[in-house]
């Protein structure tokens, strides 16, 4: 559609086109989910990244502005917890203003654990934010807390989505992990929940991203699973995707009282159509959610005042992207292949 208006763009080495970038704009985060940071692996004297070692706004817009040349059309900011860098509506602003070629604004959102947007939804939407996902894996306030590995309670969340939806940062998607023996008696209470208030629940298979979260396949909640238990209780049937290479599948309640999305990262990979670019809080890129290392865009940024440069490496290292892990897993050996963390590469 886009090469049919006459809009640039690259494709790897399997055809695949550069649309989204995921941006982290920190490793640090006030949570300590058991899943993604865990506390005795991501403790008091965990080294995160220096103030100097993150790239600068500048920088970020550099690689945002080359990424936008080459096809992207949608930025998401993550982390870590992307609230917590300071001055991040500042960021926000400057990218709201960027253009794809053919003259449309960007598709720009933000993955939060949604702690800061009592304080903050407005500013964020303010800012030119189009809408935020948040994270939510309980509605039980101890198991949250369980989870999360925290004091901050549950209605902080809760808060923060209702603000986020006033401010009109909408339709918001809440992201679940359901894990096996932790959540997973809580679908349907989590459907009820959210059904009829425009807000997407969607389920997020438990995955092996990272090394420290102790990952096994008898964890994982396979999404057809997750999708007949509620079908049973609020019949349920598919719905076209919005996008091309959309993550999650799409099912709306039969009864009109709103949709669900389940992200099948691990049943069902999706590896085809991926056109995501993941970008590290300190400047390096990655192809792939699983990829075992990145490539330094930090050091072309520093090195040199073009941006013909960045543009150029950003080319390069897409054409030459093979990556499909997901599709891959269960040839590969995957306990023993080094992975980056979640918290790092950003979600
Ligand atoms: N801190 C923000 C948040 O939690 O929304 C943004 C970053 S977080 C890494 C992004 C998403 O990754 C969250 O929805 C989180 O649940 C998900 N995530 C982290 N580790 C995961 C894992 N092992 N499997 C599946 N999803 C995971
Ligand atoms: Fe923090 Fe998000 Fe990871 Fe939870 S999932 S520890 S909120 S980065
Ligand atoms: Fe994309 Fe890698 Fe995930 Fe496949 S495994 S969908 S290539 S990020």
């Amino acid at each position: 559609m886009r090469e049919q208006l006459g809009v640039p763009g690259v494709r790897d080495a399997r055809n695949r086109p550069l649309h989204d970038l995921r941006i982290s704009v920190t490793d640090r985060c006030n949570f300590r989910c058991v899943y993604c940071m865990p506390r005795d692996v991501f403790g008091a004297d965990y080294a995160f990244l220096s103030r100097s070692a993150l790239l600068s706004f500048d920088e970020i817009m550099r690689v945002a502005r080359a990424a936008v040349s080459l096809g992207v059309d949608k930025i998401r900011l993550t982390g870590g917890e992307p609230l917590l860098r300071p001055g991040i509506e500042d960021l926000i602003a400057r990218l709201a203003r960027l253009r794809t070629p053919d003259g449309r604004p960007l598709d720009l959102a933000l993955t939060t654990n949604g702690t800061a947007l009592r304080l903050k939804a407005q500013s964020l939407k303010d800012a030119g934010l189009t809408r935020v996902s948040v994270s939510l894996d309980s509605l039980d306030p101890e198991r949250f807390q369980r989870i999360a590995d925290v004091r901050i309670s549950l209605s902080a969340v809760l808060d923060g989505i209702t603000a986020a939806a006033d401010a009109g940062l909408g339709p918001i998607k809440v992201n679940t992990v359901i894990t096996r023996g932790v959540n997973d008696d809580e679908v349907i209470s989590l459907a009820e929940h959210f059904r009829g208030t425009g807000q997407i629940l969607r389920f997020i298979e438990f995955m092996d991203v990272g090394n420290t979260n102790g990952w096994n396949l008898d964890a994982v909640v396979p999404s057809a699973e997750i999708v007949r238990q509620i079908s049973a209780v609020y019949p349920l049937e598919p719905s076209a995707p919005t996008r091309e290479g959309e993550t999650a599948s799409r099912w709306r309640y039969v009864d009109g009282a709103g949709e669900i999305g389940v992200i099948s990262s691990v049943s069902q990979a999706f590896c085809g159509t991926c056109s995501r670019a993941r970008l590290s809080a300190e400047g390096k890129l990655f192809t792939c959610l699983f990829a075992t290392e990145g490539v330094d865009l930090r050091a072309i940024l520093r090195e040199s005042a073009g941006d013909d440069a960045v543009r150029a490496a950003l080319a390069g290292i897409w054409g030459r992207r093979a990556d499909r892990y997901s599709e891959l897993r269960s040839t590969i050996n995957a306990s023993k292949r080094p992975r980056i963390e979640m918290s790092y590469i950003g979600g």
